[in-house]
């Protein structure tokens, strides 16, 4: 094996933006920072309390009251967007690097994050400058308008899988609204976050609007939830962890946008390019090492073709390349984290007795260090299995048969999550008719995750609460406030004027 790789410059320790400046906890508080492939600690972070999230929060709302960024013009605010995003392009290879080496994302694919993250800001930048708003009118009555403000400051949680594009979706429609930030970013994946700050203050945004503090979900993140100057909480990570923010911004009746956890399914029915099917259908369980909220986990297959189906997709599962995640020949890096890697591999260990083991199954032969785990696939797995219903968010998945379309689609819909869904076949009618009755906030067919920005993400049932993408994004960050002008005398009900008195 080759020599673990390290990035050129790696941080021994990772502080708070706040305000304009790199700072540390207010009580000097870390916690330690591990790379999955070595599994040792090479940087310690600092790790935010309750106090850090008041001193973010406190620069926030003094920019969003006071400062430029709220009050200026959307081809204002655009320009420095897109510098963002020349920027954030400039720095793909190294982007790339720290996010793999941190998060163990193979190499390829974590390039592929930067760029997206990129167009992430040229997106929002293109479109608040299109953007215009309503305006309504009762003939010789009335005008109502829209008048479409920043809703104040947002507080941005995130999770450690795809760490900064994922941060890249909040920041960009956040920014791009006028709002001002405080983002919490991943305590597993902090690395990459730190970039934003450099990156933003070259690209000209004024000191408090964007703001970070890194820390514990149940400190930093709790206490980003709780604060009461926080209107909006845009939130994308487990299913039960948004379960509890929505118990605790429930006293600040708080905006809320869920991306939470999923168990898509991807269905092959017998008539479809089953080729195309069984590449699309690896890529979508195995890219990103599994850890993907659009994983398509369960694969439901027509018994017909189920046999051949499975036979195929094993082999080439058994075929991917597990490795360093920063060789390029590597298909599946190094799991997040010893305890995420713990997580995967207990239910490695119960599939095997709730389906027939095709492929992995344990460790990859000859990496005996390191969060590594082989591509694994069951089949006949029977929907009443935990790895049926529960989200592993690893290199896992599970294949079982279906006789007919009715079955399909109860197989499809028998999980408490909906957040994507995968259809192959080439019958138009069956494909439309499924399509629209999946629950799932997502739907692809013949196809993987390719999404167009300008379209509604996210998931329903147990996978979120809440569409962003597109405008929708800009509607959760600002506030449409209605104003009514009277043309001509106004009628009203004369009170208190009757003739008794
Ligand atoms: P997680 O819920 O453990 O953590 C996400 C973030 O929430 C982290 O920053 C964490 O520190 C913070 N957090 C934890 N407890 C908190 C609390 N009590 N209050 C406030 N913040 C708290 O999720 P994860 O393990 O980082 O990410 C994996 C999960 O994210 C999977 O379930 C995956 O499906 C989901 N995910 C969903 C999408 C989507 O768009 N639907 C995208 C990516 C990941």
């Amino acid at each position: 094996m080759t020599a673990h790789y390290l990035p050129n410059n790696l941080p021994t320790h990772i502080q708070h933006y706040i305000d304009g400046k790199f700072v540390e906890s207010v009580g000097g508080e870390t916690f330690d920072v591990l790379d999955p492939v070595s599994n040792a600690n090479y940087a310690t972070a600092a790790a935010g309390q309750k106090a850090d999230i008041d001193l973010a929060v406190a620069a926030a709302s003094e920019a969003f009251i006071n400062g430029p960024w709220p009050r200026m013009k959307p081809r204002e605010r655009s320009r420095v967007l897109n510098k963002i995003a020349d920027a954030v392009e400039a720095q793909e290879s190294r982007l790339a690097e720290l996010e793999s080496f941190d998060s163990g994302l193979p190499i390829t694919q974590a390039r592929g994050q930067a760029l997206r993250a990129a167009e992430n800001f040229r997106f929002f930048a293109d479109l608040i400058v299109a953007q215009f708003d309503d305006a309504m009118k009762v003939p010789g009555t009335q005008i109502n308008y829209v008048n479409r403000k920043p809703i104040g400051v947002a507080g941005l949680i995130t999770p450690w899988n795809t760490p900064f594009m994922l941060e890249s979706w909040k920041l960009a429609p956040a920014l791009a609204s006028g709002c001002t930030v405080v983002l919490k970013p991943a305590e597993f994946t902090p690395l990459s976050a730190s970039l934003w700050a450099t990156i933003f203050e070259e690209a000209g945004l004024p000191h408090g609007v964007f703001n970070l503090v890194n820390g514990l979900g149940e400190d930093a993140g709790d206490a980003l939830v709780k604060h009461p100057d926080v209107p909006l909480i845009s939130f994308t990570g487990e299913t039960t962890t948004g379960q509890t923010i929505f118990r605790n911004a429930a006293a600040n009746l708080k905006g809320l946008s869920m991306e939470l956890g999923g168990k898509s399914p991807c269905v092959v029915f017998a008539d479809a390019d089953v080729d195309a099917a069984i590449d699309s259908a690896l890529f979508g369980v195995f890219s990103l090492n599994g850890e993907r909220c659009t994983a398509g986990s369960r694969i439901l297959v027509e018994r017909s073709i189920y046999d051949d189906f499975c036979e195929k997709f094993a082999a080439r599962a058994r075929n991917i390349v597990v490795g360093d995640p920063h060789d390029p020949a590597t298909e599946v890096g190094a799991l997040v984290h010893p305890e995420h890697y713990n997580k995967v591999m207990s239910y490695v260990e119960i599939g095997k007795s709730e389906g027939r083991l095709l492929a992995g199954g344990g460790r990859p032969e000859g990496l005996d260090t390191g969060n590594y785990v082989s591509p694994t696939v069951f089949a006949d797995v029977s929907p009443d299995a935990r790895i049926f219903q529960e989200e592993i968010f690893g290199p896992v998945v599970a294949i079982t048969p279906f006789e007919n379309d009715d079955e399909a689609l109860a197989l499809a819909n028998g999980v408490k999550y909906g957040l994507a869904a995968y259809i192959w076949t080439n019958n138009l009618t069956r494909a439309h008719n499924f399509a629209q009755s999946v629950e799932a906030g997502m739907v692809w067919l013949n196809s993987h995750n390719v999404r167009d920005l300008r379209t509604p993400f996210g998931g329903v049932k147990a996978s979120g609460l809440g569409h962003e993408g597109g405008f929708r994004s800009i509607d959760f960050y600002t506030d449409q406030q209605a104003v009514h002008i009277t043309l001509g005398t106004v009628h009203t009900p004369k009170f208190g004027a009757s003739a008794a008195n």
